[in-house]
């Protein structure tokens, strides 16, 4: 240590002091780490690793860095620039109250949302155990037979129960009808996705479809105006027709009317927000799909299924379509990625402390209020419509005079047209509320009376008559004890960062601090509806522009776009900008992109969504993609070129020499260059991708700029573009740009845009540079220390990588059976989340350390890996046997450890106790190794039930594979 010797006060305000938080090592270990990679300092190393032709040397033009307190203090100030009213809007938005034990432990607490998308099951059984509940608690409510765990917003869902319709009718039509009375978000992200792919929209009222020759329909049940109508006639006219029903719905309002499963619907969507996820502007919220049974091989998104694991127990994993566009590509069913994990835990959280009972009672209690309003409306002369559920579609009224009414009064109406309105009333609705909401219309209400005087809304045809959500976890939790305990036992099965570095390649699992997420539940960002008008948003407005000019910044582009909520649907929206630029240029005949073979499965399932031919092109020994092949392609396609799709530095880990010149390439034949940003924590302070040449990149927010991943998604996926592409960005709601929108909200999931901004201010300039240039070096730390043990698939200039590494264990499985999954799982006997596993390469574990781990965190994880290796020789000598040895049979759980019989030719302690700093901490997994084709062939997504051997999934058994 060396001695305190500051001692004015200058010397003791240390304003970058986040920055030594956020960065692992201390500047002693950097110094030792730098002589391991074998240089001088952070710098030379830097200039060793990037290219010349692409380093830029200028300091990014950002403010200093500020302490904690200090951008707290200011993120606050931007925070009171927003006001809250009460919002009654609706739309597919309402007010609802987050149960403080699910806030304070779930959306506050790291164990749930510093974890990662479950696919190494044997981590991540709390996790999956919560998502089971919410596909449970889906399926049951919608009265379908299976569901995701969730989508990423109500409109995108609704985009696709468009393409699975299409891809399950037996009609052959192209043509798809949207009732005229979906949300207009669902309709604007709808004409957006079928532009793309060729499909033709009719939109008309609901009844209508009935007669239409389509292959799909879909309906929106209650409707955005609130109206419950019986949609039995149409469901049954369009299956006789070949066609597929999709319906959107609100899960609250199904606890009391009837299912749309049993009156004929075949996918249903929706918003779980209502449960317990506050508004904020717009998102993170989780949205959900389910469907038949039929069509569950073709659902896009993750599904959580029950497998067993090797010692025969019960265990869940992703199911099916798990990495799906890493296999099918430009086939794959759909881009989702990254979706809404930790809502859909908040949701189903919801519902296992409410339970049915609880469900019910709150949408009772909602209707009875929006009841007992409709009826002093009514009495008050005021159309209020019929058969709703909790909206009030209020007309003959003047709009403009109502509107500020009720603004002086503290609320938000919806705003329809100029002689009508709309209230949407929810669980936070009080007494004094709706006679505060029943004087705007000048009328005064006797709560009492009117509640034994007036009969419920709801159609009577259309009440519910099946039971739902009857499994003993949605009827067992309820005292907030019982929650507290059932979450803290889920959290203890998993493995997120507050246990362990997660070294995932092309993930960026880096520091999510708490700073940072501190803003995210303040009011005056969650409580802020996303049609809220203007001039109560203006913190949020200086938020996302002040975010907008630091990205802009950081990345050489010149505007961005936040709408996208994930990255693939960065992705989306890069490629429909460019092509709506070439459209008006004439140029709209371009369809081919090119995308190296080495790219993220995202990025050719984006292609086939604008409509793009996707064309593949090979990457050399090296790892780099082939100049060569790209500038053959780029001529051979000339004049049909659109785009070239290129990861940079590549999902190889290599800053690739050529990416100028490849540029140049793609531009002279009229193409436009997308860089994924995906691996932008390379880059940022060191190079920008809009200054080297290309044209739109999308950026992860939840990967380089700290939104912790959530245990997969929330994520933001902003659009950074140059200003030729400008234009072309995803336009706002109601907006009259020439693109339509990508996401339901105008600014997608805008709630956890405080994340990156606080990061961002407390980094500063230079503490963004320096936080590249560790992440720089502790990848390479860790390839070197490994490379005697581990040889490094691809390296760049001077022997370097990036800021990730692909560790080549192909030839020890040619040598000794031991495959990579082996080695991943053997990881979790140590306590480490597993490296990327089979990404990019088959066979081979791409290791990203981040900047946030120190050097006592990446030792472990080298030592742990070195040991490994050594188990692994012993099986090549003889010492382990090649079959029965602590890699194949890991994990170990604790009960094969400590059970009285023992069969295994390894001892126990090796086993559990590898190396002798695990009998301080260890991690036990809850389920030994997860059987995955057992999984896929007896698919089973539900709730396991209790009870007798027949309700076991077996039950559920169907012959083939996919
Ligand atoms: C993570 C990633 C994506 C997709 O991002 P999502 O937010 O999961 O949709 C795309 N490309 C690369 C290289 C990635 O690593």
């Amino acid at each position: 240590m060396p001695a305190m010797t500051a001692s004015t006060l200058r010397d003791l305000e240390h304003p970058s002091a986040f920055v030594d938080r956020h960065i692992g090592p201390n500047d002693a270990e950097i110094a030792h780490m730098l002589g391991v990679v074998g240089h001088d300092s952070l710098d030379a190393m830097t200039d060793a690793i990037v290219p010349g032709g692409i380093a830029s040397r200028a300091p990014l033009a950002l403010p200093g860095a500020m302490t904690e307190v200090d951008a707290l203090a200011k993120i606050r100030g931007v925070a009171k620039k927003n006001t809250v009213l009460r919002s009654v809007i609706g739309q597919g938005y309402y007010g609802t109250h987050t149960p403080n034990v699910i806030l304070r432990n779930i959306l506050e607490n790291p164990a749930w949302y510093t974890a990662y998308t479950p696919y190494q099951a044997e981590i991540s059984q709390g996790r999956m155990e919560a998502l089971i509940n919410f596909q449970t608690m889906v399926t049951d409510l919608t009265g379908m037979d299976i569901a995701n765990a969730s989508l990423l917003d109500e409109a995108t869902a609704a985009a696709e129960a468009m393409t699975l319709a299409k891809r399950s009718a037996k009609s052959k039509s192209n043509v798809f009808f949207v009732a005229d009375d979906v949300h207009p978000q669902t309709l604007d992200v709808l004409r957006t996705r079928a532009d793309g792919l060729g499909i033709e929209l009719l939109i008309g009222p609901a009844g209508d479809a009935k007669d239409a020759d389509t292959y799909g329909v879909l309906l929106q049940y209650p409707n955005t105006f609130g109206r419950i109508d019986d949609h039995a006639a149409v469901a049954e006219a369009v299956h006789a027709r070949g066609g597929v029903v999709a319906v959107a719905t609100d899960l609250l309002a199904l606890t009391l009317i009837q299912a749309p499963g049993r009156w004929g619907a075949d996918i249903v969507v929706g918003n779980s927000q209502r449960f317990g996820v506050p508004f904020g502007f717009g998102g993170p919220h989780a949205g959900f799909m389910a469907c038949r049974d039929a069509y569950k091989r073709s659902m896009p998104g993750r599904l959580i299924g029950v497998s067993v694991d090797a010692a025969g127990n019960q265990a869940y994993r992703l199911t099916l379509q798990t990495r799906e566009q890493h296999i099918r590509r430009e086939k794959a069913t759909s881009n989702i990625c990254t979706a809404q994990v930790l809502l859909a835990v908040m949701a189903s959280m919801y519902a296992v402390y409410h339970g049915p009972d609880g469900l019910t009672r709150i949408a009772r209690r909602t209707h009875r209020f929006a009841s007992i309003l409709a009826a002093a409306l009514g009495k008050a002369g005021v159309t209020v419509g019929d058969a709703f559920f909790d909206t009030l579609h209020i007309t003959g009224v003047d709009a403009d005079a109502l509107h500020a009414k009720a603004r002086d009064a503290g609320f938000n109406l919806r705003a329809i047209d100029a002689s009508s309105v709309g209230i949407s009333l929810d669980e936070t609705t009080t007494r004094d509320e709706v006679l505060a909401l029943a004087k705007l219309f000048g009328t005064d209400v006797d709560i009492e009376a009117l509640d034994a005087a007036t009969a419920d809304a709801l159609p009577t045809a259309l009440a519910r008559d099946t039971q739902f959500m009857t499994h003993p976890v949605f009827n067992t939790h309820h005292s907030e004890h019982e929650l507290l305990r059932y979450m803290r036992t889920l959290a203890d099965r998993d493995l997120a960062m507050d246990r362990t570095m997660i070294p995932l390649g092309s993930c960026t699992m880096k520091l999510n601090a708490t700073a940072e997420m501190i803003p995210v539940t303040w009011p005056e960002f969650a409580n802020i509806h996303p049609l809220a008008p203007a001039d109560q948003t203006a913190g949020y407005t200086e938020l996302i522009d002040g975010l907008e000019t630091m990205l802009v910044e950081i990345t050489g582009y010149d505007a961005v776009s936040f709408q996208p909520n994930s990255g693939a649907q960065g992705e989306f929206a890069g490629l429909l900008a460019i092509r709506a630029y070439q459209q008006a240029q004439g140029q709209g005949h371009r369809d081919i992109c090119l995308i190296p073979e080495s790219a993220h499965g995202t990025n050719p399932a984006s292609a086939q969504m604008v409509g793009m031919t996707v064309v593949v092109t090979r990457c050399d020994k090296d790892g780099n993609v082939d100049i060569d092949d790209i500038r053959a392609k780029a001529e051979k396609y000339s004049d049909r070129l659109a785009a070239l799709m290129i990861t940079y530095p590549s999902t190889h880990g290599v800053f690739e020499e050529d990416v100028v010149a490849i540029c140049d390439i793609v531009h002279q034949h009229g193409g436009q260059v997308y860089t994924d940003g995906a691996n932008m924590n390379a880059l940022v302070g060191v190079a920008k991708p809009g200054k080297w040449g290309s044209d739109v990149s999308h950026l992860n927010l939840h990967k380089t700029f700290c939104i912790p991943h959530g245990g997969g998604g929330p994520g933001v996926g902003p659009c950074a573009v140059k200003s030729h592409l400008a234009p072309y960005l995803p336009r706002a709601l109601g907006g009259d740009g020439a693109v339509g929108m990508v996401s339901a909200a105008t600014f997608g999931s805008a709630s956890i845009l405080p994340i990156s901004w606080m990061y961002i201010a407390m980094m500063g300039a230079d503490g963004l540079r320096r936080a590249t240039q560790v992440a720089l070096l502790n990848a390479n730390y860790v390839a070197k220390r490994l490379a005697p043990h581990y040889p490094t698939l691809y390296t760049g200039r001077n022997d370097l990588v990036a800021h990730e590494c692909i560790l080549d264990l192909r030839p020890i499985k040619d040598a000794t059976g031991i495959s990579a999954e082996d080695v991943a799982k053997r990881l979790i006997d140590f306590g480490f989340h597993a490296p990327t596993l089979s990404f990019p390469v088959s066979g081979t574990l791409m290791v990203e350390p981040t900047e946030s781990e120190s050097l006592h965190e990446l030792d472990r994880f080298i030592d742990a890996m070195i040991q490994i290796r050594g188990e692994i020789q012993a099986i090549e000598d003889g010492r382990l046997d090649r079959e029965d040895n602590p890699l194949k049979h890991a994990p170990h759980t604790a009960m094969q450890v400590t059970a009285s019989e023992w069969t295994h030719a390894y001892p126990r302690e090796l086993a559990a106790f590898p190396l002798a700093t695990l009998r301080h901490t260890k991690y036990w997994p809850p389920v030994a190794r997860v059987d995955n084709v057992h999984g896929d062939k007896n698919v089973f997504c539900s709730c396991i039930p209790v009870g007798s051997a027949e309700d076991a999934p077996e039950a559920f058994s169907e012959p083939d594979v996919v």
